[in-house]
């Protein structure tokens, strides 16, 4: 494959701690070697900086404090007023928008366009918030009793811990925090381990708008460190929503954690993402849209397409084409303009990624293209890989896993009724979409995918922050981002007004 050079981790990490300092992330606490946890850039390997891990005492202190700001100011300050600070995060987020997408190029190795777009969607996601601070409605329902009213009214829930995934290191914070904030939570963050700075440069971000709008510091915390600390902000009574996206993997600890102490959660796990491609589809659109969804972000997407189920009578022609474009594919450095694909994040992305083609081909897959490691000279500790197609007789068990790396699985079916039933046959249900000219093809499958988000014509990732955002089964069933997600993010509660002389009861009960 057509490759670009890596630059040395040094240039990388003058260009973190620069785009760190317009930020206004200007001292980075050191810590003790005991207490390390180091920032690292998947485009070398090498690490960054070394950062402080948060304590026991410090995820204590950060709840109590949000708690008291919760209860003694941000619940009860009126929620358009909450919006106008998630619209000055807005205006910080458009002025440092490529500083903050340097950051994500740097620690998640994306390439400089999605990582543009993934603080595109902070920016629209403020923008949806900004809105929703003066939409928080709730609904007049007509009452049986005379002289009453019955509504629903939305109330500010409490502490909401953000715990993120290495993937989209600021998109889904934002998602999160933008909503919660105009809702009147107070948000405590973990990111991943893997994404500290970026996490950084948000959250100073978000401090200057809060001291420029006059809102409370404590309305938003950071803390840095691994799963433990997520655990603790899991275990907290006083954490009102754990709000996690992650691993498959993670969800099924963090899941029932929560609910053992009748917490609430929000899932939002792995992906195992198809699109079915029909005899009638525009091929050209087809080639393009899996291209993108299945190579983009180096397969890294929870959205990130994985499965190709084509109609046998297309299935030659269309992998062809992807083949030829897979083949064009330029991998490398993810800060120059002309890379397509960066970096895996890491040695165990590569090493299952390799697990994952060796399993597949011993189920009698065909590697049409891809797969192997590149720049292996230029970075040693780095993992760049030739994304790859897979040509599989069945639907065997390593296809029916999410395997974070860029593979797609090409499958075929003879009738419509056989696609959905091989896209359906995983355990996972985030993202789908179906390449038809058909209008009762598309319409079944909108109808039959059981994924959270189904689309027709377009491929599996890169969804538009209006609409809700998550997905079934072992995905978790969480919503975020738009639509009326943000009910996740407040209590409901029913309220019945007698504004008449009498006390009538319901279902007509007579009582004294
Ligand atoms: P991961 O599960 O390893 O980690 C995610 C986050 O959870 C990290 O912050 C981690 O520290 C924390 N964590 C891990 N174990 C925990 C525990 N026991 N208690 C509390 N916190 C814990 O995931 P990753 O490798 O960073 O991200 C990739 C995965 O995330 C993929 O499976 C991808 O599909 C998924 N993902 C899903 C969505 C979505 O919206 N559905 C979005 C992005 C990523």
């Amino acid at each position: 494959s057509p490759t670009s050079a890596i630059p040395p981790t040094d240039e990388i990490g003058d260009r973190a701690e620069a785009a760190l300092a317009r930020c206004g992330v200007d001292h980075l606490t050191e810590a003790g070697a005991a207490g390390r946890l180091y920032a690292r850039t998947p485009i070398t390997g090498g690490a960054l900086l070394a950062l402080a891990h948060a304590t026991e005492r410090d995820v204590d202190h950060a709840i109590t404090a949000a708690h008291e700001t919760f209860q003694t100011t941000w619940r009860d300050t009126p929620a358009p007023e909450r919006g106008a600070l998630v619209r000055r995060l807005g205006d910080l987020l458009r002025e440092h928008k490529y500083d903050l997408a340097d950051l994500v190029s740097i620690e998640a190795g994306k390439i400089r366009s999605e990582a543009a777009g993934e603080v595109q969607e902070m920016i629209d996601i403020c923008d949806f918030a900004l809105g929703l601070s003066r939409q928080l409605y709730g609904r007049t329902i007509a009452s049986e009793r005379p002289g009453h009213r019955l509504m629903e009214t939305w109330h500010p829930l409490g502490v909401v811990s953000v715990v993120t995934a290495f993937n989209f290191p600021v998109a889904v914070w934002s998602w999160n925090t933008a909503v919660a904030l105009v809702c009147g939570d107070t948000v405590v963050w973990k990111p991943s381990e893997m994404t500290p700075l970026t996490a950084l440069a948000c959250d100073a971000l978000l401090s200057r708008a809060a001291a420029e709008t006059g809102a409370p510091a404590n309305v938003h915390q950071v803390l840095l460190g691994g799963p433990d600390v997520g655990e603790r902000l899991v275990d907290d009574p006083r954490v009102a929503l754990v709000s996690a996206t992650g691993s498959v993997r993670m969800g099924r600890t963090v899941g029932p954690r929560v609910a053992a102490r009748l917490g609430r959660c929000l899932l939002e796990l792995g992906g195992n993402n198809a699109a079915v491609v029909a005899p009638s589809a525009d091929l050209d659109l087809a080639v393009r849209g899996t291209v993108f969804a299945a190579a983009g972000t180096a397969g890294q997407r929870c959205t990130s397409l994985r499965r190709l189920i084509v109609h046998e009578d297309v299935a030659e022609t269309i992998t062809d084409r992807i083949v030829a474009a897979y083949e064009q594919l330029r991998v490398g450095d993810p800060l120059n303009e002309d890379t397509l694909v960066g970096p895996l994040v890491g040695e165990r992305a590569y090493t299952a990624m390799r697990e994952a083609l060796a399993q597949a081909t011993a189920d009698g897959g065909a590697v049409l293209v891809g797969g192997n490691r590149c720049l292996e000279q230029e970075a040693p500790d780095a993992y760049y890989v030739e994304p790859a197609v897979v040509r599989m007789p069945v639907q065997s068990a390593i296809v029916r896993e999410e395997t974070f790396a860029p593979i797609l699985y090409v499958l075929t079916y003879r009738t419509f009724d056989e696609a959905i039933e091989l896209h359906n046959g995983v355990s996972q249900g985030l993202s789908s979409a179906v390449f038809t000219r058909d209008q009762r093809e598309a319409e079944r499958f909108l109808a039959m995918s059981d994924c959270g988000i189904v689309n027709v014509n377009i491929g599996t990732s890169g969804a538009e922050i209006g609409g809700a955002f998550g997905g079934e089964k072992d995905t978790g069933g969480g919503r975020e981002s738009g639509s009326d997600a943000w009910k996740a993010y407040m209590r409901r509660a029913t309220n019945t007004v007698n504004y008449s002389d009498e006390l009538p009861l319901a279902q007509g009960v007579r009582f004294l």
